[in-house]
């Protein structure tokens, strides 16, 4: 008798955790599909897990339009004719002294950080209540549970991230479905060249991290290990030098 296969989305699988995550969840013998704005880098990662034996395709995505995930959604179900993993972890940054946010810094963290989970969540939890089964597993940060200065719209959206899902829980454990929220410490990704820095004041410079960053594929096991046990949030702990 042959296994059914698994099928996980994960939403900025380009790069950073999400492109871990993909790996990770390919080597366990799951079909990944890779999705990211950056639909070069999502085709990259799946090209690679693909060369190792694995099983990947990749997918354009704007997880701040909502046709865009429902899109996606509605694509893997009709190839694989189920949804395991909905991985909504695609998420940026911008490092600024709140006094000098603008309206845009706000609409677009918002817009990605918060509606891309509101819209991954929308688009899969419907149809894994359907099929009474499924794991939406979204990523909000640490930022999400403890104040974290100098990302004021970070923060704000990963603790909507965190109430969002341990609310949705509650209600989707009735219908079969699981919900996690993974909470990162610091993970050493692109996210933070990608992020606009603005002017922050008074920040120091010069002061070496009393912890260590952990790497990605590292990032990506601890968030399986928490999955795999159904953990409701999934915290990293800080790693001292
Ligand atoms: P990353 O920049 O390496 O990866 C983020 C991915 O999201 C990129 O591939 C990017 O192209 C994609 N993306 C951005 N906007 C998108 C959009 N509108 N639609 C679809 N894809 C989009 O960053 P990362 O560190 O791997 O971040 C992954 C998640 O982990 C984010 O939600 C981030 O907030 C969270 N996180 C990261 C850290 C850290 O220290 N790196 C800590 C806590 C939480």
């Amino acid at each position: 008798m042959t296994a059914v296969q698994q099928v996980a989305i994960v939403t900025g699988g380009a790069s950073g955790i999400g492109a871990a995550l993909c790996r990770a969840l390919a080597a366990r013998g799951l079909a990944v599909v890779v999705a990211d704005i950056n639909a070069a880098g999502a085709e990259a990662v799946a090209a690679a897990i693909r060369q190792r034996g694995g099983t990947a395709a990749s997918r354009h995505v704007d997880v701040a339009d909502a046709s865009s995930v429902t899109q996606l959604v509605q694509h893997t179900v009709a190839t694989h004719r189920r949804i395991d993993f909905m991985f909504n972890n695609a998420g940026i940054a911008v490092t600024a002294d709140a006094r000098d946010l603008r309206p845009e810094h706000w609409r677009r963290l918002i817009d990605v950080n918060l509606l891309g989970v509101i819209h991954g969540v929308q688009a899969a939890y419907p149809f894994m209540a359907q099929q009474c089964h499924g794991h939406i597993v979204n990523t909000a940060s640490l930022a999400g549970l403890l104040p974290y200065p100098t990302n004021l719209p970070y923060a704000t959206t990963k603790h909507a991230v965190v109430g969002l899902s341990n609310t949705l829980r509650i209600e989707a454990a009735d219908l079969g479905v699981r919900v996690s929220v993974v909470c990162p410490g610091f993970v050493e990704t692109g996210i933070g060249a990608a992020s606009p820095t603005l002017n922050v004041r008074d920040a120091p410079t010069d002061v070496a991290l009393p912890f260590k960053f952990l790497d990605a594929d590292d990032a990506a096991q601890r968030i399986l290990a928490g999955v795999w046990r159904n953990q409701a949030v999934i915290v990293f702990p800080f790693y001292a030098r």
